[in-house]
């Protein structure tokens, strides 16, 4: 927990307002900021941890601190999951295509054409209502023109059309309410001419999406390649906000690549905040995601874009779907121990990673198995503390905690936000009894009140000591918060 420093105290009396302090702040995407709107009528200008002891002795006469929580008091998580398409298996079309360019790598050289050629819809249908049943959620990607195979939005060889658009349907209607869905970029394979729509000639990495591009490429060229990904899945009726780079893709144009996925998601599908995935944090790296590209200390958020990161790695089935399972490196059976313990327990985004091919196993479902237990090794000891979200709820949230303005006076909170986001969950501390209305323009939501923190849900409030913890729909602009 952050207390406002001296500093923020003079900047905002300097100022004659809040913005200046408030977009300053955007290097620290966790910072908590808490704001005393009434401390300069108290004569409190200079001296460091004053205010909270001042107000320590003033306790009868307002709040005393507030701060923007976790949504609902609860870790978010989510599951992550990459190379899913419509019924082409990746493991078993991309691994040829791995080994013609780099022919020295032993990891490609294994039994491909033992294995499935589909993961069928079957599949998704069992895992889809499986985690609808216990609230899982993510992002999940579906790659459009999938290892070179065939366009989801034209033709897809070695299923009927029948097929491929019974497959489009079970994505939209089963997993688009509570996946994210990316394209992870064109093929996943080869790169493509976008003049010709043709894999380049020559193959080698340099050819290969999973390292391109070798060079510098400019902010447009690499957003008209995003582009021409996301036009395919918008053809095939798939709403986007965000996108999956496979491998090391952009790995050499990182700035650029933050920029083009910006500019290639607002011209395809005019997303307000899009947002993409690429990075896996290391154990003591921090898996709250980056907001990226703001400008004018945070006023100009037209290029604005979520950088959503992995904290686990894959221990599942492998991209290729041909490793034996480590579910307890997420999490063990008594859930006491593995990185989704850790990130939970240090109050971080909880964020999962897997491959799709490697929950199938090649039909065995070794890798689903493991899923299922992970999940409910986490259900048993971590219930109440879980709220799993899409990742683009998670990077929203992150976006509204990271830029809100709160400030407060007598019972009063006030909040000032660009970015509105569900859960808006707040801790606000005074003297009891609270009452909570949620104050927007002449709209007034009194926040009934629950027994537990676990039991916040949108409109509710909770009570805990001279802490009252509140949560409801925060909604662009200003809101006021009565308690
Ligand atoms: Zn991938």
């Amino acid at each position: 927990m952050t207390t406002m420093s001296c500093e923020d105290h003079v900047s905002r009396n300097r100022q004659g307002s809040l913005c200046r302090q408030r977009r300053s702040t955007h290097a620290l995407p966790d910072r908590r900021k808490f704001l005393q709107a009434s401390a300069t009528s108290l004569g409190l200008s200079s001296v460091s941890g004053a205010i909270t002891s001042l107000w320590a002795g003033q306790e009868g006469r307002g709040i005393s601190e507030a701060r923007f929580e976790l949504p609902r008091g609860r870790v978010p998580a989510s599951f992550i999951i990459d190379d899913s398409t419509c019924l082409v298996n990746m493991g078993h079309f991309c691994m040829p295509q791995f080994a013609t360019a780099w022919p020295n790598r032993p990891n490609y050289k294994k039994p491909w054409k033992q294995w499935p050629r589909e993961i069928p819809d079957a599949f998704v249908r069992e895992f889809g209502e499986w985690c609808a049943e216990h609230g899982v959620k993510g992002k999940y990607s579906i790659v459009p023109y999938p290892a070179c195979v065939g366009w989801l939005d034209r033709v897809l060889p070695g299923w009927s059309r029948r097929e491929l658009l019974a497959s489009l349907k079970l994505v939209r209607e089963l997993m688009v309410p509570n996946w994210d869905i990316h394209p992870e970029m064109i093929t996943h394979t080869r790169v493509i001419d976008l003049k010709t729509g043709r894999p380049m000639e020559e193959i080698h990495s340099g050819t290969m999406e999973n390292s391109y591009p070798q060079e510098k490429k400019s902010v447009d060229e690499l957003a008209s390649y995003l582009a021409y990904a996301l036009r395919i899945l918008k053809n095939c009726d798939l709403p986007c906000e965000g996108i999956t780079t496979p491998g090391g893709f952009g790995n050499r144009v990182k700035q650029e690549l933050s920029l083009a996925v910006g500019e290639a998601v607002r011209d395809v599908y005019g997303t307000e905040l899009p947002h993409y995935f690429k990075y896996v944090a290391g154990p003591k790296e921090s898996t709250v995601p980056r907001l990226e590209n703001t400008k004018d200390n945070g006023r100009d958020l037209s290029r604005a874009v979520m950088n959503v990161w992995a904290g686990t790695g894959d221990w599942f089935g492998n991209w290729d779907g041909d490793r034996e399972p480590q579910p307890d490196r997420y999490c063990n059976r008594d859930a006491t121990a593995g990185q989704m313990v850790d990130r939970i327990q240090k109050r971080e985004p909880a964020m999962m990673l897997c491959h799709w091919p490697g929950l199938y196993s090649h039909g065995t479902r070794k890798g689903f198995r493991a899923f299922q237990r992970v999940i409910l090794s986490l259900e048993g000891r971590f219930a109440d503390e879980l709220l799993w979200m899409k990742v683009s709820e998670v990077g929203r949230y992150y976006a509204a905690k990271e830029l809100a303005t709160i400030r407060y006076a007598a019972r009063t909170v006030h909040v000032d936000t660009p970015y509105g986001t569900p859960d808006c969950t707040l801790a606000i501390t005074g003297p009891p009894p609270f009452d909570p209305v949620v104050v927007k323009g002449s709209k007034k939501q009194r926040l009934r009140r629950v027994g537990r923190r676990a039991d916040l849900v949108e409109g509710s409030h909770f009570v805990d000591g001279e802490t009252c913890w509140v949560c409801f729909r925060l909604e662009q602009g200003q809101t006021a918060v009565v308690v």
